[in-house]
């Protein structure tokens, strides 16, 4: 599990600490159960004004024990982001190669759910995820309607995906009608969605509410293109590791692109 402070207002995460990846290993063994608990408490603590998002694969909330003694920390602000990769089970458990993966995940999130725990579900789209968003969002939409938020984050080429890009890439341009079937879905299942890392120019425009500026500023970068863009200031722009990969249908916007007909109905929050 990971952690990061967010700024009160602020949506999703602004992140101003996190363990390192060793550290988080060495944590991982520590902090479960009190460890844990003891880290929620603390925060809730000495940074009473901090909102506190926590990254879990979800699946050790599969003990409803472990949620009910979460949720009784009574945080005033803390969101457990959860990463969904599919609807079915194999495929979910093959993306984090994990078995039982999704079985343990749905079940966490729910006994989270059920305990008055603020969840957001993140779903990270590339090669292996994207066919099946749209029946994602419909499991998501059916199933677990009381998250927070999904994020479904475009892809980051650092470690694992750097090593595996040829597997994972795909051109955003390529699942521009998987995003608008999901985004479709979760908005009329009512649940709050945004789409996060992601260029305006290759999303359609009837999906520019749900985008976010997502890109923590010290690894977000443009290309000369944007220069000329009449979006720029409302443009996430790219990680600084896009330069390995990056859409080939970038294209400035011009001012009389700019009309952003919303065709979608408004999710449950702030679209
Ligand atoms: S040209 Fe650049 S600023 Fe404009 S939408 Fe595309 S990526 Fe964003």
């Amino acid at each position: 599990m990971t952690f990061g402070a967010r700024q009160q207002g602020t949506a999703f995460p602004t992140q101003t600490w996190r363990f390192s990846w060793k550290q988080r290993l060495d944590a991982r063994a520590s902090i479960l159960g009190d460890g844990l608990l003891d880290i929620v408490r603390a925060c809730k603590r000495h940074l009473p004004t901090s909102a506190l998002h926590m990254l879990s694969n979800g699946r050790l909330f599969r003990y409803l024990s472990l949620a009910q003694r979460l949720a009784s920390v009574a945080h005033p602000d803390l969101v457990v982001g959860v990463p969904l990769y599919s609807d079915l089970a194999a495929r979910h458990d093959f993306v984090v190669q994990a078995k039982g993966a999704f079985d343990d995940t749905v079940r966490g999130v729910m006994n989270l759910l059920r305990c008055g725990v603020r969840v957001e579900l993140r779903v990270v789209l590339h090669k292996l995820t994207v066919e099946r968003l749209p029946a994602l969002a419909r499991f998501i939409g059916r199933n677990l309607p009381s998250v927070e938020h999904v994020a479904l984050m475009g892809l980051e080429m650092m470690g694992y995906v750097k090593m595996n890009l040829e597997q994972l890439w795909i051109d955003p341009w390529h699942y521009r009608g998987e995003l608008v079937s999901a985004i479709r879905e979760l908005a009329y299942a009512r649940v709050n969605a945004s789409i996060y890392n992601h260029q305006l120019c290759v999303l359609p425009q009837q999906l520019w509410p749900y985008a976010r500026k997502s890109i923590s500023d010290w690894k977000n970068e443009y290309i000369e293109l944007c220069d000329r863009c009449a979006v720029k200031d409302q443009c996430g722009g790219f990680f600084a590791s896009a330069r390995l990969r990056h859409s080939r249908y970038l294209r400035a916007i011009i001012p009389e692109d700019t009309t952003c007909p919303i065709e979608l109905p408004p999710s449950k929050g702030d679209c």
